[in-house]
């Protein structure tokens, strides 16, 4: 689990503590996160999770399917302007978010 993803658990753990949270170092993050974790698994507070309470997000990722060689890959990066296998261009390329 990413530092992001255990704020907004603490987020929606702890309400009010949305500013306080935003600022902590990640190291004490953790330590709470764990804490909080031995106390109360996690599996009943991911349905608050989905809410974002803090705002962040996991990073979107897309999928380049390639009609020249029918390979497939996927990247963070929106933008990519050729296939990663043959070279081929952004037009011989389907781009969608996954
Ligand atoms: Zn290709």
């Amino acid at each position: 689990m990413e530092v992001w993803h255990m704020r907004e658990h603490l987020a929606a753990r702890y309400p009010g503590w949305e500013k306080k949270l935003r600022k902590m170092p990640d190291d004490q993050i953790i330590a709470i996160y764990m804490r909080m974790q031995r106390a109360k698994p996690v599996e009943s507070l991911a349905k608050y999770v989905g809410a974002g309470l803090l705002g962040y997000k996991a990073p979107e990722h897309y999928i380049y399917e390639c009609h020249r060689c029918y390979q497939w890959f996927e990247s963070e990066n929106p933008d990519i302007q050729e296939c990663r296998y043959c070279g081929a261009d952004r037009s011989d390329m389907n781009v969608r978010p996954v």
